[in-house]
């Protein structure tokens, strides 16, 4: 029989247990049968539930019974939890595996959101170290690469925290750029950053040309990913992140993006694109990496793909 783990999450957010009666605690057959309980309110949560994933047996219950729809409990395969990366908390999102580095590769990320292809980007662009589930703990480099030992991804992260490796990160939400860059004109902020004197060719490419004097406080959103793109292809960088880089952006503008990705992007790098468009990644990727789960419960990622496979 294969043993089974539980992955119980609960979305607090949503968890009101003034106004619902606690349903989730009361009907539990676990706590009405034996002498330990599998969900119980947590001073540690503020009143609101904790679930024990070692006591609890995902009859589903409580999911049933939570008005508020805040609670999920799957079963996995128990050997998929030697593949966990990182933990935000008790009964939270848990990232199983990482889209695997592949050095002169595009590597597409194709999936759902909700499902950890953001979070993995921060673990690749290293502004994130993986707890590798100790969440109660600080989270050390030296547990992730002895996780990675004898993996692919050890040569990588051994070099991305020894410094060796430049990252640039073209984030998934561009709406908080303008908060960290408040002020300045598009042409100057591109000008400043052009480490590849690609400056031309990224405007060009991007038909920037009606926005280069446009202070970045009044850009579109479809203007501010352009920019983000593009201050992304000017830097000089051994890995290229780039987190969603057509959302905003109608399909003629995509292409445009395409283009200047396809055109720019120097092959000799660790280079990521995640987007939920299967032809844009069709065209743009070496290799493909398909994202799966249970958004805000679960994610995992599949081996590299060629794209042909990977999008079949
Ligand atoms: S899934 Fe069932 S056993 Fe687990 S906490 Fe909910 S009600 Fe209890
Ligand atoms: S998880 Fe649902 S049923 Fe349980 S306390 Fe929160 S809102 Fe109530």
């Amino acid at each position: 029989m294969m043993l089974m783990a539980r992955v119980a999450t609960i979305d607090y957010e949503m968890c009101h247990p003034d106004k619902c009666g606690i349903p989730c605690v009361r009907f539990c057959p676990i706590n009405k049968t034996k002498p330990y309980k599998a969900i119980e309110l947590s001073e540690e949560k503020k009143g609101k539930p904790v679930i024990y994933e070692d006591k609890c047996i995902a009859c589903g219950i409580c999911v049933k019974k939570c008005p508020y729809k805040a609670i999920t409990v799957v079963n996995l395969p128990e050997e998929v939890e030697e593949n966990l990366i990182h933990r935000y908390g008790q009964n939270a999102f848990k990232l199983y595996g990482l889209p695997t580095p592949v050095e002169g590769k595009i590597v597409g990320v194709l999936g759902p959101n909700g499902i950890g292809k953001s979070t993995a980007m921060k673990i690749l662009s290293g502004s994130l170290i993986p707890n590798i589930g100790h969440f109660e703990s600080e989270s050390l480099k030296e547990r992730v690469l002895d996780k990675f030992r004898g993996t692919v991804y050890y040569d990588y992260f051994n070099k991305l925290y020894q410094g060796k490796l430049k990252v640039v990160h073209k984030i998934q939400y561009i709406e908080l750029v303008p908060k960290h860059i408040k002020k300045g004109v598009v042409e100057e902020i591109l000008k400043r950053i052009d480490e590849r004197k690609l400056y031309k060719d990224v405007v060009e490419l991007l038909a920037m040309d009606s926005m280069l004097r446009k202070d970045i406080s009044l850009l579109s959103g479809g203007e501010l990913q352009k920019l983000v793109v593009g201050a992304t292809l000017l830097r000089d960088a051994d890995v290229y992140i780039f987190d969603e880089p057509t959302s905003f952006l109608d399909i003629r503008e995509r292409l445009k993006v395409l283009m200047a990705l396809d055109r720019l992007l120097p092959r000799k790098s660790y280079i990521f694109i995640v987007d939920h468009d299967l032809m844009f990644l069709d065209y743009i990727a070496d290799l493909i990496v398909v994202a799966f789960g249970i958004s805000g419960s679960y994610g995992m990622f599949s081996k590299v793909y060629s794209a042909k496979a990977g999008i079949d």
